[in-house]
C-alpha cells in the first residue's frame, strides 16, 4: 500500500487538479480501514467549499445498449468543448458474482488516454449503499479537481439506477429500438426517472427502426405525470459509431441545467439528495453495527435453524435479536 499523504497534500493536489493525489485520495475514501476514515472526512471536508460546480449525468442501460461506446464518443465531444469530464462508475454486479458487467473489458480506450478525461472504476468489495456513498464523496473530489462534466454510469439491471438517479442532476436513459421493454428489463419506474432517452445504434439498418422506437417512447412517457422538475423529457436517437445524436443530447442536457435553475428544481434536488445522502449513511451504519455486534451474531447464529425449518417467526426471531443488540 502507498503511504498516505497528509490532508494538506491530499487537499492541495486535488485542488490543483494533479490526477494522481486524486487517485490516491478516491482510494483513501474508498479505504475499509478505520485509521483511515477520519483522515479521509478531514480531506472531504477541506475540499467541500469547491464542489458542487458539475453538470452530473446518471446513465443507464442493460449490458450491451452501447453504454461504454457512448460515453467513449460522448466524453470525446466534451472534451472537445475544452470541458473536462470524469467517468465514474456504481457496478452493482461486483459484490454479487465477484466478477463485474462493467470492469472486465477493456472500455473507453481512447477516453482513458485523454488529458481533458478521468475514468475511475466502481468501488469494489462493497455493498451497493457502501458503492453509492464512496461514488458521492468521488463526485466532490473530481469536482474539486475542476471536472465540470461528471458521468455516473451504472448497467440498468437492479436497484443502482436509483442510487445513481439520487446522486446526478440528469439522469439518461439508454434503450435499443426493437427489443421490448421487457426483453431489456427496464422497468417503468426506471423510464419515469429518465431526464432523456436515447435509442442506441441508430445507424446501417437500424435508422428506421430507431425512430420508430423514439416515437413509440416519446408516446409512453406522456403517460407519466410530471415530476416537478418542469422539464418534459425528450426521446432521441443516436449513434455512437457515426457519431450522431451526440451535440443534441447535450444540447438537451444544457437545456435542461437552464430549465431546472431557473424554476429551482435544480437546488432543491440536491438539497433532497444531501438529506437523502445522510439518512442513508445512518442506516448503512445503523445496518454495520447491529450486524457486527457479538450478541446479535451469537444469536442469530443460534435462530438461524429454528427461523429456516419454521418453528419460529421470523418477525420473533427480528424482534428478539434487536432487543439483544
Ligand atoms: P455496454 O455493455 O452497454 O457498455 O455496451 P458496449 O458499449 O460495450 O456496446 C455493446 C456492443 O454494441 C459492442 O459490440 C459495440 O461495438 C456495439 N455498439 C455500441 N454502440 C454502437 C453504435 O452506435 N452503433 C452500432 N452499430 N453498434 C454499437
Amino acid at each position: 500500500m502507498l503511504k498516505r499523504l497528509d490532508a494538506d497534500a491530499y487537499t492541495k493536489g486535488v485542488l490543483g487538479g494533479d490526477r494522481v493525489v486524486l487517485s490516491r485520495a478516491i482510494t483513501l475514501i474508498e479505504s475499509h480501514l478505520e485509521a483511515d476514515k477520519p483522515l479521509a472526512q478531514e480531506v472531504l471536508e477541506n475540499i467541500l467549499p469547491h464542489t458542487g460546480g458539475s453538470v452530473r449525468v446518471g446513465i443507464t442501460g442493460v449490458p450491451g445498449v452501447g453504454k461504454s461506446t457512448f460515453i467513449e464518443v460522448f466524453g470525446g465531444f466534451v472534451t472537445a468543448l475544452n470541458k473536462k469530464i470524469a467517468v465514474l462508475a456504481v457496478d452493482p454486479t461486483s459484490q454479487l458474482t465477484k466478477g463485474s458487467i462493467m470492469g472486465d473489458k477493456t472500455r473507453m480506450e481512447q477516453l482513458a488516454h485523454n488529458p481533458l478525461a478521468y475514468i475511475r472504476p466502481s468501488p469494489s468489495r462493497q455493498t451497493l449503499g457502501g458503492v453509492a456513498h464512496k461514488t458521492r464523496e468521488t463526485i466532490l473530489l473530481c469536482e474539486a479537481a475542476g471536472f465540470e462534466v461528471i458521468v455516473v454510469e451504472t448497467v440498468g439491471v437492479g436497484q443502482s439506477e436509483t442510487v445513481v438517479k439520487n446522486m446526478t442532476d440528469f439522469f439518461l436513459l439508454l434503450m435499443l429500438a426493437g427489443a421490448g421493454d421487457e426483453l431489456q428489463g427496464i422497468k417503468r419506474g426506471i423510464m419515469e426517472m429518465a431526464d432523456a432517452i436515447a435509442i442506441t445504434k441508430a445507424d446501417g439498418n437500424n435508422v428506421a427502426a430507431s425512430k420508430l422506437a423514439a416515437l413509440d417512447y416519446q408516446n409512453a412517457l406522456h403517460l407519466y405525470p410530471p415530476n416537478g422538475s418542469g422539464w418534459f423529457a425528450p426521446v432521441l436517437t443516436c449513434s455512437a459509431v457515426n457519431q450522431t445524436g451526440i451535440a443534441d443530447l447535450w444540447k438537451i442536457i444544457e437545456k435542461h441545467q437552464e430549465v431546472t435553475k431557473e424554476n429551482g428544481f435544480y437546488d432543491r434536488n440536491r438539497q433532497n439528495q444531501n438529506l437523502e445522502w445522510m439518512h442513508s449513511h445512518i442506516k448503512q451504519v445503523l445496518e454495520d453495527r447491529f450486524y457486527e455486534n457479538k450478541n446479535v451474531k451469537n444469536w442469530l447464529i443460534s435462530i438461524e435453524n429454528a427461523v429456516r425449518d419454521g418453528s419460529v417467526l421470523p418477525l420473533r426471531a427480528a424482534i428478539e435479536a434487536l432487543a439483544v443488540c
